[in-house]
């Protein structure tokens, strides 16, 4: 057990927690798109609702024909397909309240709207993104030159912040606009606190979020980009934590702190007195991130933060010989703490399926979409959870379907052993609808999104009424 400073009494955590924001707020906006359409189609499709209406805040409406998987189908004991079934919902204030047979009757006084017989799923979940710090919306630019890793990027950022920070807002509700097309109704968003901005990239962000508030669920890391200890923002990141973030974000304790104990120590001491989660940065990878990431297990239980606590892309684990890597993923899954990816390529390879047979909960997130680190993120949550089906050889059917819970925070319609889950009566109505006969072509065609709600509201794409 590490030693740790006098720090978490839950008397101080319990002190500090009327402080802070609540947790949630969402958005939308509306907008049909295609894989790998360029920007100027997606950044303004607006929705499309055919006769002007559309499911608002609050309303009650029936949206009719939808289909919706049921169980699999097995074929010496393998599952070789996905049934489904077409069903009416009733829609009221955000949930669904009715599942209906599509012979029973419903009120036909409500408005409708006509799904089609496409498939409706649990919406995504963009769990790794930098809404406040983007290229996306400006003109192009490719990944900045770097010669010294992560010390140029944060020289770079002593201007380049400046030179976004007047459009931040706007970039963000552009961001926002690409991750809803894509059908993500729920973002956690790192936003940088430094010296440069301070507080004003978050000011930003929060602007953007509010805007889009009945279209997309939020949370938000306070993320010292230029280091915790080595830019001297503890103070920054506690004042940051009073104006509704939810989690402190932390960076590299050894290469860029240069103090592995006093960077996590003083990280955790931040979420222990605002009651907050954590989401760290940890690109070190080898013995460095190993320990780091133990240090971080010990404290997360000290602190009593089991189950708030986020590694993102936490690279050494894709260097831990086998064995190990299974003893690192029960420590994790112990103490609940669960990893982010954006599923890296042409690197180590991430071990998301030990992860997650092992209980620990896997995140997927876009990242950069693009910016001064990489311009290759399209801002697909279900892409990404493509690319890990790719990358690990799930091909089949089962494989496949199982995939879809990466994208969607761990919903999915069916259970392991076939069991329709979702949606049930009383499920708020997060969900998207794609032309496709079931979750695991989904996973492996990408279809378009073709209407995305968030609690019930058309947060992108389009319904079409009925009479
Ligand atoms: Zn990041």
């Amino acid at each position: 057990m590490v030693k740790v400073n006098d720090g978490f009494s839950r008397r101080k955590f319990l002190s500090n927690a009327g402080k802070i924001g609540g947790a949630s707020a969402v958005l939308g906006v509306t907008g049909t798109m295609d894989l790998f359409l360029p920007e100027e189609n997606t950044a303004n499709a607006a929705e499309v609702s055919v006769n002007n209406k559309k499911p608002g805040k609050n309303s009650q409406y029936m949206l009719l024909n939808v289909r919706l998987e049921n169980g699999y189908k097995y074929e010496n004991g393998l599952v070789v397909a996905t049934e489904t079934v077409l069903r009416n919902l009733q829609i009221t204030n955000g949930k669904i309240n009715k599942i209906l047979d599509t012979t029973a009757t419903y009120n036909k006084n409500l408005d409708c709207y006509d799904a089609k017989g496409m498939l409706l799923l649990p919406s995504f979940r963009d769990m790794h993104i930098h809404l406040d710090k983007t290229y996306y919306g400006g003109p192009w630019r490719a990944a900045h030159l770097r010669k010294n890793g992560i010390f140029d990027m944060i020289e770079l950022e002593q201007t380049l912040l400046l030179e976004l920070l007047p459009t931040a807002q706007e970039r963000a509700e552009k961001l926002i606009e690409l991750i809803l097309s894509y059908g993500s109704t729920y973002v956690r968003s790192h936003c940088n606190i430094d010296q440069v901005v301070g507080l004003k990239n978050l000011e930003n962000l929060k602007k953007a979020l509010v805007n889009y508030s009945d279209k997309i669920s939020h949370e938000i890391v306070a993320f010292p980009q230029h280091g915790l200890l080595r830019s001297n923002v503890e103070g920054l990141i506690r004042d940051a934590m009073q104006l509704g973030v939810t989690h402190v974000g932390g960076l590299d304790p050894t290469l860029v702190d240069g103090n592995m104990e006093k960077s996590l120590n003083t990280m955790v001491q931040i979420a222990a007195d605002y009651k907050a989660g954590i989401d760290i940065h940890l690109h070190e990878g080898g013995e460095t991130g190993i320990k780091a990431i133990r240090l971080l297990a010990d404290l997360t239980e000290q602190a009593g933060l089991q189950g708030k606590v986020t590694v993102s892309h936490a690279f050494s684990l894709a260097s831990l010989p086998a064995g190990e890597d299974e003893e690192m993923a029960s420590l994790l899954a112990s103490q609940g703490i669960s990893i982010a990816s954006s599923v890296p390529i042409g690197k180590g390879v991430m071990p998301i399926p030990l992860l997650q047979q092992k209980g620990v909960k896997v995140l997927l997130g876009n990242d950069s979409i693009t910016d001064q680190w990489d311009p290759f993120g399209i801002g697909d949550t279900l892409q990404k959870a493509h690319l890990a089906a790719q990358l690990y050889g799930w091909k089949h059917e089962y494989t496949l379907s199982r995939a879809l819970s990466l994208a969607t925070g761990g919903i999915t319609p069916l259970d392991e052993s076939g069991k329709q889950i979702w949606p049930k009566v009383g499920d708020v109505a997060n969900a998207v609808l794609v032309p496709a006969s079931c979750s695991a072509e989904t996973v492996a065609r990408l279809p378009k999104r073709a209407a995305v709600l968030h609690k019930g509201v058309l947060a992108s794409g389009s319904l079409e009424a009925v009479h």
